[in-house]
């Protein structure tokens, strides 16, 4: 006689659960969308602090060095990296700046499948994730780019590790940079400054402003 009762307290019982499962899976819902947009910015804004360490440490080296040039302006025969930058061994270039940079591993955007190294003995090619740009220069309106990430794309695609950008080359950041969603890249000026461009002609912009065709891009 007293099974009916049992059979409506087992369904209730049942419907609380439920609705406990649906709260928790809203819970989540609610917690993970915002959680996955402050890891794609928290990526970004490592980049960006990478950027900027790089960017001064080469102004640090261009003081320390009593030059107005940048180590990529300069041969190796009087102290700088020139060499190295013209024939695409940008390894070879940061170890040759190994006591301005704090560390190797400001070499590495958190992007990058490759995990940072602090040692540079240990670089490889596999940690830059930066191009450089040869022709940048302190002091100038025109080439200011220094740096920015590897992972742009040059249409009409250039060939070999240095692309020199002509007035009609298209610039634009690879699918999924940083975060899956965005295509944000960083571009380190010879201010020191960082800037955080998108490819709606910002990426550009950018170059353009610092007279495109004389800039040669070195990528790692
Ligand atoms: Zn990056």
């Amino acid at each position: 006689m007293k099974r009916p009762l049992e059979n409506c307290q087992r369904a209730g019982l049942t419907l609380v659960e439920l609705l406990l499962v649906l709260a928790v899976i809203c819970v989540l819902c609610a917690l993970l969308y915002p959680s996955g947009r402050c890891k794609g910015n928290s990526v970004q804004v490592a980049c960006h602090n990478n950027l900027k360490q790089l960017a001064l440490s080469e102004i640090v080296w261009a003081n320390d060095h009593g030059h107005d040039s940048l180590p990529a302006q300069l041969s190796t025969n009087v102290g700088g990296a020139r060499e190295f930058v013209l024939a695409a061994q940008l390894k070879e270039y940061y170890k040759a700046l190994s006591n301005e940079l704090a560390s190797a591993r400001i070499l590495t955007c958190p992007s990058n499948r490759q995990s940072p190294t602090d040692d540079f003995a240990n670089l490889k090619t596999n940690h830059l994730s930066y191009f450089l740009n040869a022709d940048a220069a302190l002091g100038t309106n025109d080439n200011k780019v220094l740096h920015g990430d590897r992972q742009i794309e040059f249409m009409p695609p250039g060939r070999g590790a240095i692309v020199r950008l002509e007035p009609d080359t298209a610039l634009r950041w690879r699918k999924g940079i940083h975060h899956k969603q965005d295509e944000f890249g960083n571009v380190a000026s010879t201010d020191g400054s960082v800037q955080s461009t998108s490819n709606g002609g910002e990426v550009r912009e950018i170059f353009q402003t610092s007279n495109q065709a004389k800039n040669r891009i070195v990528l790692p």
